[in-house]
């Protein structure tokens, strides 16, 4: 029973909060059995979503992206990448054979939070201008400048694409939420702003950054298949076989494949072990009913759990004192807070002090009460990792590369014991060490070791914004470079 606006303040309370700890770790079990039913439902909705338009919460959507590059891209291709918490500018010169960057320039900045509410115009209009003194910074004037030049666009939300180089967003995700913007194609947003500031330039390549990094994982290694983002937002994309997406009949593509970005934020399944706290966290959300899995597992929420933890058991008793202004209000714990608290080894536990201090106001902060929050980091964490860990083992299992046979009459098959590549990027998996740690041995519990160790995660650094460029560089018309 929930005690509402009487706390406890006997020696009852580290008995009342140690029951709502194990309330939350009941809650929040992924068993390896557990994660299994998500891999089959994320396969099975991953079915769905591919026969047709809307019948799956899962969208697989087209991306027009048949060709990987191959390592023998060439010529100087600008990027921009948009979509998460950094924007960035790129300039990337490609050599032309062994996957060789001769010279790469990325410049990154915080998306100013006014523009992810305001209006396009205002939005697109800061992008170009970074773009351009991005450029005029490079160029320095020179007469190379008044030449066409191309552009990979990454842009890191759900879009309808109608070819690889346009489409419409459809949501927003993240916090961005700029209305008269759904429903509109996006490249041309960007194309006009860039008209605005007099840059001659054109977007050759639209790209969600999941798409990018696989580009790029498929740029070093051609046994990558899928690529998965793990950082303020989650999603994943994988090469398909174009006679398996039934809803795209008709369209032939000349390599007989298709990345299909699968939108994996939004999934969802009666098998996700959801709590009381996912359920108000989505309810206060700009998105409510939306975006579950992401929810679950992405950096923009984790922080925002472990706070509404701690605020159920301030409220249920006085371990933490007198409930702070900054513990009621959302999001004033962070994912990076979370992971320094999580990873805090000293005896004394004093990162964990300092932030519950600092950054949520707790007054009383003793050794008991953090080791109590680093168990609920940890529990918080743990469940992440693994459902993202379930959620890739559901694409293996969809492309037959789980070794669970089924190719040959169920026949265990050679096929299934060759080696995948997936990239994987975002800032969760790339600066949380216990994140990463906790994504890996579930791979291996759930796969088996046999099958594990022919699977690789590859960490890949700015793939979304290069990844854009390899695409723009091989969908180029102009080519310029292409004379042999
Ligand atoms: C978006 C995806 C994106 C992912 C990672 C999600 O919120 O819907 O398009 O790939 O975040 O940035
Ligand atoms: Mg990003």
């Amino acid at each position: 029973a929930v005690m509402v606006g009487k706390r406890v303040r006997s020696g009852n309370k580290w008995r009342r909060v140690v029951g709502l700890l194990r309330e939350l770790e009941e809650a929040c079990e992924t068993t390896v059995g557990r994660l299994r039913q998500v891999v089959d439902a994320m396969a099975v909705e991953m079915h769905a979503g591919l026969a047709s338009e809307g019948g799956s919460k899962l969208k697989m959507l087209l991306t027009f992206v048949d060709n990987l590059p191959t390592g023998c891209e060439k010529g100087t291709y600008y990027a921009l990448d948009l979509g998460g918490t950094n924007f960035r500018v790129l300039r990337v010169q490609l050599g032309g054979e062994n996957s060789s960057i001769v010279d790469q320039d990325v410049q990154r900045q915080r998306i100013p939070q006014h523009l992810m509410t305001g209006t396009s115009e205002d939005l697109f209009d800061f992008i170009a201008l970074s773009l351009l003194q991005f450029i005029e910074r490079k160029e320095n004037g020179s007469e190379q400048s008044k030449q066409m030049r191309e552009l990979g666009f990454t842009f890191s939300f759900p879009m309808k694409q109608t070819s690889v180089s346009s489409g419409i967003l459809i949501k927003w995700t993240k916090g961005f939420a700029i209305e008269n913007m759904v429903g509109q194609e996006v490249a041309g947003c960007l194309q006009q702003a860039l008209a605005r500031r007099g840059l001659n330039m054109r977007v050759t390549a639209l790209v969600n950054d999941t798409v990018g990094t696989l580009a790029l994982g498929h740029y070093y290694d051609a046994d990558t298949v899928a690529a998965v983002i793990i950082g303020t937002g989650t999603n994943a994309c994988y090469l398909e076989r174009i006679d398996a997406i039934i809803k795209c009949q008709g369209h032939l593509t000349t390599s007989g494949g298709m990345v299909v970005n699968m939108e994996w934020g939004n999934f969802w399944s009666s098998h996700l072990p959801r709590t009381s706290y996912d359920i108000e966290l989505d309810a206060g959300s700009p998105n409510p009913n939306d975006q579950g899995f992401e929810k679950m597992i992405s950096g923009m929420y984790l922080g925002d759990f472990v706070r509404r933890v701690i605020l159920k058991m301030s409220q249920e008793t006085d371990v933490f004192g007198p409930i702070s202004s900054k513990l009621l209000e959302p999001f004033t714990l962070s994912t990076p807070s979370v992971a320094a608290m999580h990873e805090d080894d000293s005896p004394e536990l004093t990162e964990v002090e300092r932030i519950l201090k600092h950054d949520l106001e707790i007054q009383d902060v003793s050794l008991k009460v953090r080791k109590l929050v680093l168990k609920i980091c940890d529990v918080v964490t743990r469940r992440a990792a693994r459902l993202a860990a379930a959620g890739i083992v559901g694409i293996l299992k969809k492309i037959g590369r789980d070794g669970s046979g089924g190719i040959a009459g169920g026949r265990r098959s050679d096929i299934n014991i060759r080696r995948t590549v997936v990239a994987i990027e975002g800032s969760l998996y790339a600066e949380y060490a216990m994140f990463r740690e906790y994504l890996h041995e579930a791979l291996n519990e759930i796969l088996g070791e046999d099958i594990a160790q022919h699977v690789v995660l590859r960490l890949t650094e700015d793939g979304p914004g290069i990844g854009a460029a390899l695409l723009a560089a091989s969908q180029s018309t102009l080519r310029v470079d292409s004379v042999q």
